[in-house]
């Protein structure tokens, strides 16, 4: 795994990143819809401007769809026109799991929720200043959360999860 991005920002609350449980995992993905099993458990990808967060504007997070960690900030959301949500920077870099991919011929870097280990999507080294980072995203790895909405809190793992947390101040 490597490191990359923007450090994260200091006054952020912490998140406990250890995984769920083999019973929590399996009941989280026994909730999922065909189409967010092939994409967060067998590592797909979804068809191009299909997801329902592309046109997403509303200030907010967006979190990962399996096990609800906060992995993208609305503010850095961008249109790539590429098709899929795409962000110059993570919430927190520590939330993510960065992993080589030579699928296809093509040597990526693929992204993965750190802490159930999702396939999120991948990054890549052309997207706008100030990272010229683009995280490439597939709209059902993620659920967003309006900013007025409480985070989600699948794992049990209380506050700031399932809190309504002001992250835009
Ligand atoms: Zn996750």
């Amino acid at each position: 795994m490597v490191r990359r991005g923007e450090q994260a920002v200091s006054n952020r609350p912490t998140f406990d990143l250890s995984p769920p449980t083999p019973l929590q995992f399996d009941t989280l993905a026994a909730g999922l819809t065909a189409d967010e099993r092939q994409v967060l458990l067998d590592h797909g990808t979804e068809s191009p401007f299909c997801g329902v967060l592309l046109s997403e504007k509303r200030a907010g997070v967006y979190c990962c769809r399996l096990c609800g960690l906060p992995l993208f900030l609305a503010g850095n959301k961008f249109d790539s026109r590429t098709g899929w949500p795409s962000f110059t920077t993570p919430f927190d870099e520590k939330h993510l799991a960065y992993v080589r991919d030579s699928s296809y011929g093509m040597v990526r870097t693929e992204i993965r929720c750190v802490r159930c280990g999702s396939h999120q999507g991948h990054v890549f080294d052309d997207g706008p200043p100030p990272t010229h980072q683009r995280y490439c995203i597939n709209s059902v790895s993620l659920q967003f959360v309006a900013s007025t909405d409480p985070l989600p809190d699948k794992l049990d793992r209380g506050a700031p999860e399932g809190a309504v947390w002001n992250l835009f101040a």
